[in-house]
């Protein structure tokens, strides 16, 4: 019985999409389709190497092409897994969940171009070139075989059909040629054999085909005759058991994007073989742009596995820490077991040193990166900085020594981002302390008025801009020994000449200050005057180890316990401002109470913070314009 079925709403955009492509790298339909194939024998040759019932044998697994001129048709056949009709169904009929096309955009689908160049889009590119699509599958294990067929959009159909051997021949129906584009090529041994040496080289299967060649006729002084015969067209060296030097940084680009490790292009690739007491060739890339799901739970780390060249997981996560898990790639190793199962994994001896071996290498690439190439090493960090800076913080900060050295924050005098390393080397003798300031941007931070003495003694600050850095500092402590410092904290640390003066006139406002702090109970701790402000006439300093943006953080936390810094309120007792708060404390404390509370809404407005009643600030304001 034929049953004709539907395709499902997004493959059928695709399909179409494919039908009508004016893509001119077409040739392409071939890569995804060996790649399929290989794919196929990758899940029988796995299970043939783990299942003592199956017999095995190397030779049976190989890919074959056959082209015939005649039916201007061109099979592919493997021996593979094969197909059971519900995976035909859900395989075919359906976008893979892995395909690259949820990603993309609308009118990145519409130009179509992107997608199939960079990605390739899997089974449906044998539209490019075919009209019809015909798939004959055994699935291992199963009696009966099936045909699928499709002419395109409209549908396609599921029939019982016979085969002898597990495995799948997709038999393509080419296009008639065209006067802009020709078809028939795809049937010409010569560009076949290109295609598949240009993408599919590496495949470890042998793809063979006929080919044709001459030789001189038996009997004959210089006849030729045409003789057939079966060729392995691919080298089947997987590219990581290549030699570097044999290799291009396009190939290992090439690589990437045939594995769809990412859709941007890699900032750098890491070919690494050791051999020695671990053995282990690896290929790992460090990308150049954020996944759009990086930093959500979604997010799934991982290297791909392999053992001897067998693929025996996809997703290791074992073998990179949290803080590298932008890392991309995969490890061959030939030491591992094939029936490793996830939780024998996690206890590997082996697999642990390999992970460590790794981290340390690309560790090395980083720093390398950073030392040679500072705009890769930027361009690296806007997108994975973070993810450093959460390294250094969490697990107690077991890790902050691999990473403090990759860190980069902006400063203040360059105007650009530095490494702690830079700043603590351009310290003046006398300066103690590594100071930081932290805000929503760097903007704004440059105007914050605790910045003011610090920067005036002409030191360095590091803006930090992300909830994290903070935190992260917290948890370094120090670098090189000296201690970082927030510009907003209490105590400085620099020897002032006129602190004697200051501790005076403290003490001849002791009586303002209090009032103040009585008008401000609950609010801020305490009133004093300034000596880190110049030209402001007010700020918020912070005692103890909560800062104000620390406490903005920790406040939007779910389930927050509404931390409260230490908030100082500080005067700058050479602002006129302050001139006429003494003379109003004399004669008018209603005045002073107005003014304190405007002073006080100003600084949470300059820290960043919200003013908690908004309607009495503006009154407030209205009070002093009348
Ligand atoms: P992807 O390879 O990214 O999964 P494809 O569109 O290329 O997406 O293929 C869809 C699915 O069809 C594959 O995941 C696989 O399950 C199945 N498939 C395609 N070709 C073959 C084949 N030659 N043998 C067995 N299964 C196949
Ligand atoms: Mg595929």
């Amino acid at each position: 019985m034929v049953q004709t079925k539907e395709f499902k709403a997004e493959s059928k955009r695709l399909l179409e999409m494919m039908i009508n492509s004016i893509y001119s790298q077409r040739e392409v339909f071939l890569r995804e389709l060996i790649s399929n194939a290989s794919d196929a024998i990758d899940k029988i040759y796995y299970k043939a190497l783990t299942d003592d019932e199956l017999q095995f044998n190397k030779d049976d697994y190989f890919i074959k092409l056959s082209a015939n001129k005649e039916t201007k048709t061109l099979t592919i056949s493997d021996t593979g897994i094969g197909m059971t009709k519900e995976e035909l169904e859900n395989n075919l009929g359906t976008i893979a969940k892995s395909g690259s096309l949820a990603f993309k955009t609308e009118t990145e689908l519409k130009d179509g171009h992107d997608i199939i160049g960079q990605f390739g889009v899997g089974f449906y590119a044998a539209f490019m070139v075919a009209d019809v699509v015909t798939v004959v599958t055994k699935a291992l294990g199963s009696d009966t075989a099936y045909k699928w067929e499709s002419h395109g959009a409209d549908g396609y159909t599921i029939e019982e059909t016979n085969k002898d051997t597990v495995g799948t021949d997709i038999t393509l129906k080419l296009k008639e040629n065209t006067e802009e584009d020709t078809y028939d090529e795809f049937l010409e041994e010569y560009r076949l054999q290109a295609i598949i040496k240009k993408y599919s080289d590496f495949i470890r299967y042998p793809i063979k085909m006929d080919k044709t060649s001459q030789r001189p006729k038996e009997g004959t002084e210089n006849e030729l005759e045409e003789y057939t015969e079966e060729q392995t067209i691919n080298s089947m060296v997987p590219i990581w058991r290549k030699n570097k030097n044999e290799l291009t940084e396009d190939d290992y680009q090439q690589f990437y994007t045939d594995k769809r490790y990412g859709f941007d292009k890699p900032l750098k690739s890491l070919h690494i073989s050791v051999d020695g007491s671990i053995r282990y060739n690896a290929i790992l890339y460090i990308p150049e742009k954020t996944p759009f799901d990086y930093y959500s739970k979604e997010y799934e780390k991982g290297l791909e596995l392999y053992s001897n060249g067998v693929l025996i997981m996809e997703k290791c996560s074992d073998l990179l820490p949290d803080y590298f898990s932008f890392v991309k790639g995969l490890v061959d190793s030939e030491d591992l077991s094939l029936n490793i199962s996830r939780e024998i994994l996690q206890h590997d001896r082996q697999l642990k040193r390999i992970e460590k071996n790794i981290t340390k290498k690309i560790k090395g690439q980083l720093q390398s990166l950073l030392k040679d190439e500072r705009e890769k090493y930027e361009a690296f960090y806007q997108s994975f900085g973070r993810q450093l800076k959460y390294g250094v913080y969490s697990d107690f900060g077991a890790n902050k020594e691999m990473l403090q050295d990759l860190l980069l924050f902006h400063s203040s005098k360059e105007k650009k981002l530095i490494s702690l390393n830079e700043y603590v080397s351009s310290m003046p003798e006398e300066q103690k302390y590594i100071y930081y300031a932290a805000g929503e941007s760097i903007e704004r931070l440059e105007k914050l008025p605790q910045t003011e003495l610090v920067a005036d003694k002409g030191y360095d600050i590091l803006f930090f801009t992300d909830d994290i850095d903070e935190f992260a500092i917290k948890m370094l402590m120090n670098y090189m020994e000296k201690e970082f410092k927030s510009v907003s904290s209490s105590d400085l640390g620099i020897e002032q000449e006129e602190s004697k003066e200051d501790a005076a006139s403290n003490e001849e406002n002791k009586e303002l200050f209090a009032y103040m702090e009585t008008i401000l109970a609950g609010k801020v701790k305490k009133v004093k005057l300034s000596n880190r402000l110049k030209s402001y006439p007010v700020c918020l300093s912070t005692e103890g180890e909560i800062t104000i943006e620390m406490e903005k953080t920790l406040n939007a936390m779910p389930n927050n316990e509404h931390i409260k810094a230490e908030k100082v309120l500080e005067l700058n007792k050479n602002h006129s401002v302050f001139q006429s708060l003494t003379a109003a404390f004399d004669n008018d404390k209603e005045k002073v109470a107005l003014y304190t509370n405007l002073l006080y809404n100003q600084a949470l407005l300059i820290e960043g913070l919200s003013i908690e009643d908004p309607v009495a600030f503006t009154n407030d304001l209205c009070k002093i314009m009348i």
